[in-house]
């Protein structure tokens, strides 16, 4: 098993591992609800981490949340200003509340 990404963003790394989990890579999110223990542990030693079980699907793993970063399609994951929620960059509207991505402050 091999870690392939981290973040303090818990719904950012919980949108990723729908990404890897559209594409077949089995993956899993390790310190999901381990945020109380900030101010016992080093900076980012419990932050949500992303993991591939497999390690040869790590390549493509990387190249797919790589992709989702920089805007591969030329768009990049927005976040809905109304609930939070992370939206894939083909959508301009909100799946959970229905929030336009056009109607952002
Ligand atoms: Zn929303």
């Amino acid at each position: 098993m091999k870690r392939v990404y981290c973040s303090e963003d818990r719904l950012l790394v919980g949108f990723l591992k729908g990404v890897l989990d559209g594409h077949r890579i089995d993956c899993l999110v390790k310190n999901e609800y381990l945020i109380g223990g900030i101010g016992e542990l080093p900076p980012g030693a419990c932050w949500p981490e992303l993991w591939v079980i497999e390690e040869s699907d790590l390549p493509q793993a990387r190249t797919l949340i790589a992709s989702v970063l920089e805007g591969g399609s030329g768009r990049e994951p927005w976040r809905c200003p109304a609930c939070g929620e992370w939206i894939e960059p083909q959508f301009t509207e909100c799946w959970q509340c229905a929030q336009f991505e056009d109607d952002l402050p």
